[in-house]
C-alpha cells in the first residue's frame, strides 16, 4: 500500500479503510506517522532504513508478511508514495505470489509527482515538456544510462534519491548537452509541515551555497529539471525562473532562493 508524500489527506480512501481494518502494519522510514494514526488498532513494525541501516533485511520483511498472513492475520506493508516506484512492491508483491498468500496493491500518490506539484510544477506541460522521466540518483551510472537516450531539454527528469548526488548527476547531465541554464528545483518533505523548495539552474546544482543548504537536514527531496520549472514563479507559487537569461542572476543563488511554504 502507498502512503502517499506524507499529508494524510493524501492518502486514498481504500488505503485509510485498509488501515482501520489491519491486525499488523509493516512500515517504511518515509511513512509520515500522522499516517500511521488510521492503524490505531494494529500492531505497527517499522522495518525500514535508519541512518543508513536497515532494521531488518528485504527477505526478513517478507517472510514476517506471509507468516502473519498464514496465521490469518490482515497484513498492510506501507510505503512511502507509491509502492512500485522505487519501492520495492514488486518484489514483495512476487514473493507473496510464490507464497500463495491472497493480496492486492494499493496505489498511493507518488513524490515523483507530488513533491513537483506541491511546488507549482508540473511534469509536463503543453509547449514545455510532453513527457516526464522518473529516474533514481542512487547509482550514477545507472542515472546515466537512463539519461543517455534523450533529447536534452525536452523531457521533464524529475530524481528521486538524488539529492545527495546533486551536484555529479547535474554535471552529468550537461556533460550530455543540456544547458546550464535549464530550470532546476528541489522540493523537501513535501506536503509535510516542514516542506521547502529550492528553485534555481542546473548549473546551480553544483555550487556550494547549494551544498551548505542541502546539507541542513536529513529531510527527502526530489530533484526537478527542466523547462517546467519556470511554471511555479507563473502560477505565483515562487518567483523561481522568471528570468530567462542563461546565467542565473546573483538572487538565485543565495538562500533567498531556498524558500519556505
Ligand atoms: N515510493 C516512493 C519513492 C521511494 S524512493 C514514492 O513513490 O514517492 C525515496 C525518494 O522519494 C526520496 O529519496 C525522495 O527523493 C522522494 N520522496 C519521498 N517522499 C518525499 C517527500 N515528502 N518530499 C520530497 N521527496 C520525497
Amino acid at each position: 500500500m502507498g502512503a502517499g508524500p506524507g499529508d494524510p489527506e493524501l492518502l486514498t480512501r481504500k488505503a485509510v479503510a485498509r488501515l482501520r481494518a489491519a491486525d499488523l502494519v509493516l512500515y517504511d522510514a518515509l511513512v509520515d506517522v500522522r499516517v500511521l494514526d488510521f492503524a490505531r488498532r494494529a500492531q505497527r513494525f517499522f522495518v525500514g532504513k535508519r541512518a543508513g541501516r536497515h532494521a531488518i533485511s528485504q527477505t526478513g520483511i517478507e517472510a514476517l508478511m506471509i507468516r502473519a498472513a498464514r496465521k490469518g492475520r490482515r497484513v498492510v506493508r506501507l510505503k512511502g508514495g507509491d509502492p512500485f516506484v522505487f519501492g520495492r512492491g514488486g518484489e514483495e508483491a512476487l514473493a507473496l505470489r510464490a507464497a500463495g498468500v491472497p493480496f492486492d496493491v494499493v496505489p498511493g500518490v507518488t513524490s515523483a509527482v507530488a513533491a513537483p506539484a506541491l511546488a507549482g510544477i508540473p511534469v509536463t506541460h503543453r509547449g514545455l515538456a510532453s513527457a516526464f522521466l522518473v529516474v533514481s540518483g542512487h547509482d550514477e551510472a545507472a542515472f546515466a544510462s537512463a539519461i543517455g537516450q534523450l533529447q536534452p531539454n525536452r523531457v521533464t527528469v524529475v530524481v528521486l534519491m538524488g539529492v545527495g548526488r546533486a551536484a555529479s548527476l547535474a554535471a552529468l547531465l550537461v556533460e550530455r548537452g543540456w544547458a546550464r541554464g535549464t530550470p532546476a528545483a528541489m522540493v523537501f518533505a513535501a506536503s509535510t509541515p516542514r516542506q521547502q523548495a529550492w528553485y534555481g539552474r542546473l548549473g546551480d546544482l553544483s555550487s556550494d551555497t547549494l551544498a551548505a543548504v542541502v546539507a541542513g537536514g536529513d529531510d527527502p527531496g526530489t530533484l526537478i529539471i527542466g523547462d517546467v520549472v519556470t511554471i511555479a514563479a507563473r502560477i505565483g507559487v515562487s518567483d523561481a525562473g522568471a528570468s530567462d537569461t542563461e546565467e542565473a542572476p546573483a538572487a538565485m543563488r543565495n538562500e533567498e532562493r531556498y524558500v519556505g511554504r
